[in-house]
């Protein structure tokens, strides 16, 4: 029987080396074991993304929300403001972390799948002295849109401002300029292409001083916390075991692949999807130039509901993805992420042209 793609953003399906990464003996997380592969893995993040020189990586176990709650919630300073970009629910998400730890925030509100003017942007930073951390979506996986990433940070740079940034469905798939991010979150089990059970933060070695100074607001979502613990070889609490075994292949074949190689892939897996799904008349949400490399949203084809595409798809070995609030009665998400070969692709297009 021919294994079900995941044409979801994530979790993803993944090589056989990965799976077989969790076929574990029994193991303590306070043997000198597990606290090399932890410092295996931190130091292969920062390889992965040439980024050994200016940045510091942390792992906390959880899905990609940990990471960035982590982020948000140990990132601004007593009596200062973030500024949160929203234009989908991950903006959203942002927007709620900082309500549930009670901080100060500034939001730019946009429509789900409008990108975000820099003039907009820098108005708030004039008018909003207090404000002392930007936070954007890279890829916002709602629509598919692939915010301004490196003009946002640019501006940012230009005001002093720190600049946070949830890379969770973009790093590995598309292009993170890191030089102009200074806290980034991102997680195993989308472009990276692990298990779900642990996401990091990477963040610049020299913000750790001014992180350092903030207050510990949560017990469990500690940055400076675990990064202490973690350049120790230790860990706070037990850890997701096994999906760090396979994090530690992901990271390896990641390595391998290259991380632009990997874009490339995913580049080209989204170009040949892209043209399949014009070809059959289908409406793109967001337009050509704004989209990323990982995902596509379309319109549901007139008289189709998403559950019947989603079940006709699914009995024929493929998981799609709905549109979420407001989008979930219009849309339909197709990622392509993870290990999936161009034969799976043509066939999944093969069908999908035979039920719409
Ligand atoms: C997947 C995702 C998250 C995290 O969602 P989890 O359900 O915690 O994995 C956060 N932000 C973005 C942009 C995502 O795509």
């Amino acid at each position: 029987m021919p294994r079900t793609v995941l044409l979801n953003p994530g979790p993803v399906n993944v090589t056989d080396r990965v799976r077989q990464a969790l076929m574990l003996p029994d193991l303590c997380h306070r043997e000198k074991e597990f606290s090399d592969l932890m410092a295996t893995i931190r130091t292969q993040l920062l390889q992965a993304f040439d980024i050994e020189e200016n940045y510091t990586s942390v792992l906390v176990s959880g899905s990609g929300t940990a990471a960035l709650e982590m982020a948000v919630s140990s990132s601004l300073s007593p009596g200062r403001s973030m500024l949160v970009i929203e234009n989908g629910v991950y903006g959203e998400r942002i927007g709620k972390i900082c309500d549930v730890y009670q901080l100060n925030r500034r939001t730019l509100t946009l429509g789900w799948g409008e990108p975000p003017r820099i003039e907009d942007i820098e108005k708030e930073l004039q008018q909003n002295p207090d404000i002392e951390v930007v936070a954007l979506v890279h890829h916002e996986t709602t629509t598919g849109l692939l915010n301004p990433l490196k003009e946002v940070g640019e501006l940012a740079r230009r005001y002093g401002k720190v600049f946070l940034v949830d890379c969770i469905s973009s790093i590995a798939g598309d292009k993170v300029d890191f030089k102009s991010i200074d806290i980034a979150v991102g997680t195993a089990n989308k472009c990276v292409q692990g298990f779900p059970g642990v996401s990091f933060v990477l963040f610049q070695k020299k913000e750790l001083p001014r992180l350092r100074k903030i207050p510990e607001r949560t017990l469990y979502f500690n940055l400076t916390g675990y990064h202490k613990a973690q350049e120790a070889g230790g860990m706070l609490f037990t850890p997701a075991i096994p999906a760090h075994y396979a994090l530690n292949v992901a990271l390896e074949e990641l390595i391998e692949e290259t991380v632009a190689g990997r874009i490339q892939r995913y580049a080209a897996a989204a170009t040949f999807l892209r043209n399949g799904f014009k070809d059959m008349g289908l409406e793109f949400l967001i337009p050509e130039g704004w989209r990323s490399n990982c995902l596509t949203g379309l319109y549901l084809p007139k008289g189709m509901s998403y559950e019947k595409l989603h079940s006709e798809l699914k009995a024929n070995g493929f998981v799609i993805y709905a549109g979420q609030g407001n989008l979930s009665n219009n849309i339909f998400r197709i990622a392509n992420m993870g290990d999936i070969t161009q034969e799976e692709f043509q066939h999944f297009l093969k069908v999908l042209a035979t039920v719409c």
